[in-house]
């Protein structure tokens, strides 16, 4: 299809698409996906914002170098297939990335659309381009296994099927070597599949991706609990020549207030499981149920409390309490979920913080104590230290309390595996270029070294080790 021609200054002049969505009336009664996804036209007038900038800035980015200004091209042209083609030779997730990336504070930061429109919000939406790409491949399109090289006898051993780890195990099989990936739960994914609830990020998405994996003959066991069932050196000694370390950052945190061990206080995660692995959302038809709650606290300001939070709307709650210690400016969760779970009836009090669960006579907690605070000087982070005000303590009535303060590293493989070494955190320190662990044979990258970061992030030193796994297997030179 003939591309239309524009100069630079009508680009520039053509308004960003929006993306139409459910309303928030219609979306709360269901788990569907919010937006809608562009359709074809509207993926062409976004794409032809693009200036096509010879220094591409969107691409430094993206911390797995996409070809941007090549795939928004190949859609100006009309050419979905290949552009989505051309995203995968750098990202083998592109339908998931394009729903998840926090795209304005990497590719679309630095766009000069978006600098010349002086808004980070009018830059292309490259994300939503690689979504409607992405997407239009796997509706339309033949699905193809990359070309997998001739076997190398070389066996590989991947820990965790979450975002680092699926990335590996697609670039160390292409090169010949066999993969296999051990999961501690029954279904690949990671947080992709047990923490990012289903209208954020649709399940069927992450099976179909995984799938591909799949056709490439990456053999992926379930229920395998590295660290109980086998260790990593029982790994080592046994068929495997490499082994990968992606378990992520699954070890919920607590805020250690007197009550947090009553009944009816959740960690995000547990919650989370529960409506997204575990489907609680459609219990009795499934088996796992999470208590009716009526009024729940969720606490934290990030990502994972707007899930929390939303997810609760949706789970039949009819006040879901936001307590956030610091002011809007300071929360860390992307504008648009912010702007979601406001707009769907989730109540932001700002500037509060818990100092106590308070539970009733058969152990259930039905109140939260709260105080007032203020923001003083910037703290190490650079954000303002919120302070609490004096004798400004009130409670609110709740059936239910979801602490989403974060998560820390899964402790096992570390625990297990003396011989690597992890920092004050619990992390394991990798080479920031190779990530080699300190134990020979060994790599590890995502969360479990990053602490919880994004799944981009997580990709990108899965490619990272991969290009250090297949040169080790084919040198063997540590
Ligand atoms: P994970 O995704 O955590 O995967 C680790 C896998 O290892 C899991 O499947 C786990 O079961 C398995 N495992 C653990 N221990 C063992 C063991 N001993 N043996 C075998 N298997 C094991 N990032 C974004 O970019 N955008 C978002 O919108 C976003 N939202 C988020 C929302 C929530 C609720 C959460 C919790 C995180 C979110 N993140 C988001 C962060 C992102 O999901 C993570 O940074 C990313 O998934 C990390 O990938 P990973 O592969 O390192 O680990
Ligand atoms: Fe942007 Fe993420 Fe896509 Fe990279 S992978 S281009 S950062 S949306
Ligand atoms: Fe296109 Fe923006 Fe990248 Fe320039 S910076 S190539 S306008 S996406």
């Amino acid at each position: 299809m003939e591309e239309k021609k524009l100069t630079p200054k009508e680009r520039l002049e053509i308004p960003p698409q929006r993306m139409r969505e459910q309303t928030p009336k219609d979306r709360i009664g269901n788990v569907e996906e919010v937006p809608f996804g562009f359709t074809e036209e509207e993926a062409r007038i976004e794409a032809s914002r693009c200036l096509q900038c010879k220094t591409a800035p969107c691409v430094q980015g993206c911390p797995v170098a996409i070809d941007i200004p090549a795939f928004i091209k190949l859609i100006c042209e009309g050419d979905f297939e290949g552009s989505a083609k051309k995203i995968k030779e750098t990202n083998i997730l592109p339908a998931i990335c394009g729903r998840v990336c926090p795209q304005e504070e990497q590719c679309q930061k630095t766009c000069v659309v978006g600098k010349s429109r002086k808004s980070v919000d009018e830059a292309v939406q490259i994300g939503k381009l690689e979504r409607f790409v992405a997407d239009y491949q796997m509706k339309n399109c033949k699905p193809e296994a990359p070309h997998i090289k001739a076997s190398t006898g070389k066996k590989v051993a991947i820990v965790g099927a979450g975002p680092a780890g699926l990335t590996v195990a697609a670039d160390v099989r292409r090169e010949g070597h066999d993969v296999t990936v051990f999961e501690a739960l029954h279904k690949p994914g990671g947080v992709l599949i047990y923490g990012i609830p289903e209208f954020r990020l649709p399940k069927a998405i992450v099976e179909r991706e995984v799938e591909n994996l799949e056709r490439m003959g990456v053999e992926v066991k379930y229920n395998m609990v590295i660290g109980k069932i086998f260790s990593i050196d029982e790994l080592l000694d046994g068929d495997y020549d490499a082994v990968f370390v992606a378990t992520g950052a699954g070890l919920p945190m607590f805020m250690r207030l007197e009550g947090e061990n009553l009944n009816g206080v959740y960690s995000a995660n547990e919650f989370l499981t529960r409506a997204n692995l575990m489907k609680a959302y459609s219990f009795p038809e499934t088996d796992t149920p999470i208590v009716k709650l009526r009024n729940v606290a969720v606490f934290g300001g990030g990502n994972v409390a707007m899930d929390s939070a939303r997810t609760a709307l949706r789970l039949g709650s009819e006040n879901v309490y936001l307590v956030y210690r610091r002011s809007r400016a300071e929360m860390p969760a992307r504008v648009e979920e912010v702007h979601h779970a406001e707009e769907e009836g989730v109540q932001f009090l700002l500037l509060q913080n818990p100092t106590r669960l308070i539970g009733d006579e058969k152990g259930w907690v039905k109140q939260v104590e709260c105080i007032r605070m203020e923001l003083g000087e910037p703290d190490d982070s650079g954000r303002r230290r919120p302070v609490p005000v004096e004798n400004s303590e009130f409670t609110i009535d709740v059936d239910a309390v979801i602490v989403s303060i974060g998560n820390s590293s899964n402790p096992l493989i570390p625990d297990t595996t003396p011989d690597i070494e992890t920092n004050r955190w619990g992390n394991i320190i990798a080479d920031e270029v190779t990530m080699k662990t300190s134990k020979k044979g060994v790599f590890a990258g995502g969360d479990i070294v990053l602490g919880a970061a994004t799944v981009i992030l997580a990709m990108g030193q899965g490619r990272l080790a991969a290009i250090a796994i297949n040169e080790y297997l084919s040198t063997g030179e540590w």
